[in-house]
């Protein structure tokens, strides 16, 4: 499987070197905007993709530029200064956090758990992918998000009715509470706890992540859910919990915020992940002028832009159209996301950012009353999302096929329909 690429340690893709940007929580100001559209120009392709962990990957970077890159980003603080703690910085909360009614606002929660990251002894030890989750309880269920750690706020009868938040190691909920005053802290025991299992992963498994460093799921696997529970939270009296029914991603419509009723956030979606530079740089102009300086990256591959007046609204949705090609989500219940794909990936089995725009625009006419959501997956990795969609189209590695999949993730073991690419819209259409 492909290796994780940072912006130390870039990755060589078909259209030249590829750098991603971790952004924690997703938050980016319109400053830190325009800085990424000017180093997207200057010092790559022009082309920046959007993740399903809410980054930003530069493509196309020029080999004799990356000295440049990395100093222009450090001075946005766009990521740190050591490439052991920036590889870590993998943050991800709901995009809607302190704008709509939920438990606990996590924002402040994921800039302090960015900076004590950024500190942390021993980066080294722990792997590259490890992945926190912040999710205030709120309506996005962020924290079906795949994960090592993920923190749900709840508030029930375990909590004294207080908010709280319970922790899900790689999905697995326990009956561990941790205090949102201390949290941090305990994130950090936990991470020292965790300290000597660096290493503790068989053969098969260093070989699908490529590390040997620390990970959930490989502890998990190795220890058992119950034994690592134990070692993380220790004297605590906690124990796994029975997840009633797998929470599955929401992604929100155009909202009025409910903390300020005279203000809404619009979430724009982009059916290719994709935008150009100016079209970054556009939407940094638009969140000056309109909101509040700031964009949220959404895990869903689209953008977000918050405390819009709501008198703004229409010339927004227009603007943000006809610059950057991104509908707004409550246009039409449709959702597509796609990999990079046989055009910028060396896995990729066939094109699907054309694909999927040739998608959007077929289907942009039906009448859809219930979302649909669609996922282009050049092979079984599954980069744009891990998590289940209403329909996949996938050509797994070694296959010289597309399939089409319903209501699986990349990993799923169903047989797809195996499917022409010229007959791919007429089939969509008619399950629709
Ligand atoms: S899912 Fe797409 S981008 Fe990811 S490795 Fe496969 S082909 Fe490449």
């Amino acid at each position: 499987m492909a290796d994780c690429p940072g912006i130390y340690k870039l990755s060589e893709m078909k259209d030249g070197l590829l750098a991603r940007i971790r952004i924690p929580g997703g938050i980016l100001s319109s400053k830190q905007a325009r800085v990424l559209s000017y180093a997207a120009k200057t010092y790559g392709n022009g082309t920046i993709d959007l993740t399903n962990r809410a980054n930003i990957q530069l493509r196309g970077i020029k080999p004799e530029a990356t000295d440049e890159l990395a100093q222009t980003l450090l001075t946005e603080k766009l990521i740190s200064q050591s490439i052991e703690h920036d590889r870590l910085r993998n943050i991800t909360m709901d995009p809607l956090a302190g704008l709509c009614d939920e438990l606990i606002d996590c924002t402040e929660l994921v800039k302090s758990l960015d900076e004590a990251l950024t500190t942390l002894e021993n980066p080294e030890l722990y792997s590259p992918k490890m992945a926190f989750v912040f999710d205030g309880g709120g309506q996005t269920n962020i924290s079906a998000t795949p994960h090592d750690f993920a923190f749900l706020a709840v508030k029930n009868e375990d909590t004294n009715y207080e908010p709280k938040f319970q922790l899900s190691l790689a999905g697995t909920l326990t009956s561990y509470y941790l205090d949102p005053e201390t949290i941090i802290d305990e994130i950090l025991n936990i991470l020292d706890r965790l300290k000597p299992y660096n290493g503790f992963s068989n053969q098969s498994e260093i070989a699908e992540d490529q590390t040997k460093n620390i990970r959930i799921k490989n502890l998990i696997s190795q220890l058992g859910a119950e034994q690592l529970l134990a070692i993380i939270a220790p004297n605590k009296n906690a124990d796994l919990v029975e997840q009633k029914k797998n929470k599955l991603l929401n992604h929100p419509k155009n909202l009025s915020e409910q903390i300020d009723k005279t203000k809404s956030a619009i979430n724009l979606i982009s059916p290719t992940g994709r935008l150009k530079f100016f079209q970054l740089e556009g939407l940094a102009e638009l969140v000056d002028s309109y909101g509040c300086g700031e964009l949220r990256l959404t895990t869903w591959q689209g953008i977000l832009l918050p405390s819009i007046k709501e008198d703004h609204i229409a010339d927004i949705w227009e603007k943000a159209e006809a610059m950057a090609q991104l509908t707004q989500q409550n246009e039409q219940n449709l959702q597509i996301i796609s990999c990079s794909g046989s055009e910028g990936c060396i896995y990729g089995g066939f094109e699907t950012k054309l694909t999927a725009l040739n998608l959007r625009d077929e289907l942009s006419e039906l009448a859809m009353p219930n979302p649909v959501s669609i996922h282009l997956s050049a092979c079984e990795k599954g980069c744009a999302t891990r998590n289940k969609t209403h329909y996949l189209i996938m050509q797994k590695r070694g296959s010289d096929k597309i399939s089409l999949y319903t209501n699986a993730g990349p990993n799923t073991e169903k047989p797809g329909k195996s499917i022409e690419k010229e007959q791919l819209i007429t089939e969509i259409k008619k399950l629709i």
